[in-house]
């Protein structure tokens, strides 16, 4: 038999988490096969980014485990920045270096905790640049660039880590509406590549096309979880039922 703690790309084992005395995160249950596609989507303050941020340790969590592609997240710099190289990570308001052109945003990174060579960093970077049809923008400083270029340079960015997983923080929350649609098309694409996803969104259209299980959350814990064609058309939960009928 096939252990699912190795078998899965991100496990979750009755997470707990607490700021202080007020309880974040209760008993969160979540396995992540390589290549499923997730969208976590629930009320403001629900506990969603705290959620995707505990996966790569951007926040630690009192009690459960969390294990990334077989490696158990524990308090220990090593583990934490071999897990931080798998998991890609893309935030609402993009936070890329204002004073780094887009090109020098994009090997930071595998230049410092990858070692790669100059040369090689800023190979990967052009293509994945392309990738995200960004490329002619590459000697750029952010501040020139939309917000939706913007956000597929982070998308790019966290890119040329070569992660295991993409981690997606109300990625299009911050945009102009007439820019929503780049950055999702962006996203869909590096689906259909199979990459496997964890989205915090609330962008119902991008989770019927792409989401393998859709997640609602409601104050700390897991509520409901659903393949998309089940979790629109049939909601279980009263709480679901209400946010969807306010978003939708
Ligand atoms: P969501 O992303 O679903 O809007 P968050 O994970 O950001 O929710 O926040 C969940 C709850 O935790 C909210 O009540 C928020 O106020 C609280 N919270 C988030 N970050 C902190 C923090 N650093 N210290 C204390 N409380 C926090
Ligand atoms: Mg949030």
């Amino acid at each position: 038999m096939t252990d699912l703690t190795t078998a899965s790309m991100i496990a979750m084992q009755g997470v707990n988490k607490w700021f202080g005395d007020f309880q974040v995160l209760t008993d969160i249950n979540l396995t992540v096969r390589a290549g499923e596609k997730i969208v976590l989507c629930g009320p403001s303050g629900s506990g969603k980014s705290t959620l995707i941020r505990c996966i790569n340790h951007l926040e630690p969590y009192q009690k459960g485990q969390i294990i990334v592609d077989g490696t158990r997240l524990v308090e220990n710099a090593g583990v934490i920045d071999a897990i931080r190289r798998e998991v890609g990570m893309v935030f609402q308001q993009f936070n890329l270096f204002p004073h780094l052109t887009v090109l020098e945003n994009c090997v930071l990174a595998p230049m410092r905790s990858r070692g790669v060579s100059r040369a090689q960093a800023e190979a990967t970077a052009r293509r994945l640049l392309d990738r995200v049809k960004i490329l002619n923008q590459a000697g750029k400083f952010p501040a020139q660039l939309s917000g939706g270029q913007q956000q597929r340079v982070a998308i790019a960015r966290a890119l040329c880590m070569e992660p295991k997983v993409m981690l997606f923080d109300e990625p299009t929350s911050a945009l102009d509406p007439e820019m929503v649609k780049e950055v999702l098309d962006t996203m869909v694409g590096l689906a259909e590549d199979g990459m496997t996803m964890i989205c915090v969104t609330h962008e119902m259209g991008f989770a019927r096309q792409v989401a393998d299980r859709v997640i609602f959350m409601a104050s700390g814990a897991i509520v409901e979880e659903g393949p998309p064609q089940e979790f629109f058309r049939n909601p279980s939960h009263e709480r679901t039922r209400k946010f969807l009928g306010e978003i939708l």
